[in-house]
């Protein structure tokens, strides 16, 4: 998947719902998906639903790429989310909730919140709910990508895709 090197393909990029999902599936699981419940990593996609699913038979099974994430509660989608946290990663000299707001077609109040909960979350190292202290202690500290704790490795997801924007 190339990612986006200019705003305005970055705009274009996250307006597809399906491209969404596998981005933000690879940041936060880049050895697969695996599921909150029970940890397994061998889990499906479903495409049709766009949601994924444990093959070990428990509740919530099915999960959605945005689950333990700060984009999890959200009435805005990803399509709104994902350009924003492009536009805090790749600015060099800050990015105001005004530019924000003005790009992603937000309110201002709305771009604020967005701005301050990506800085927030970036902050610990990924995109992880933050109440929840036990993961995002152990994301800000492992922020290292491991086999067997892929899915903390989004500190380095997200520097890997600072770095990338460079080459
Ligand atoms: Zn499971």
């Amino acid at each position: 998947m190339e990612y986006p090197t200019t705003l305005l393909e970055a705009v274009k990029f996250f307006s597809n719902e399906e491209t969404c999902i596998e981005y933000l599936a690879s940041v936060r699981w880049p050895s697969g998906a695996v599921c909150p419940t029970c940890g397994r990593f061998d889990v499906s996609y479903l495409k049709s639903q766009k949601r994924f699913q444990c093959k070990s038979l428990h509740a919530k099974r099915q999960f959605s790429v945005k689950v333990g994430t700060i984009f999890e509660d959200s009435a805005l989608g990803l399509d709104k989310w994902l350009p924003a946290v492009w536009m805090i990663v790749n600015s060099k000299h800050g990015v105001s909730s005004y530019e924000i707001a003005r790009t992603l077609g937000v309110t201002q109040k709305t771009a604020w919140f967005m701005d301050h909960r990506i800085r927030v979350a970036m902050a610990y190292g990924g995109f992880n709910k933050l109440d929840d202290p036990v993961e995002a202690d152990e994301t800000y500290i492992g922020g290292k990508t491991t086999d067997d704790k892929g899915r903390f490795s989004n500190k380095s997801a997200v520097v890997g895709v600072v770095e990338k924007k460079k080459d």
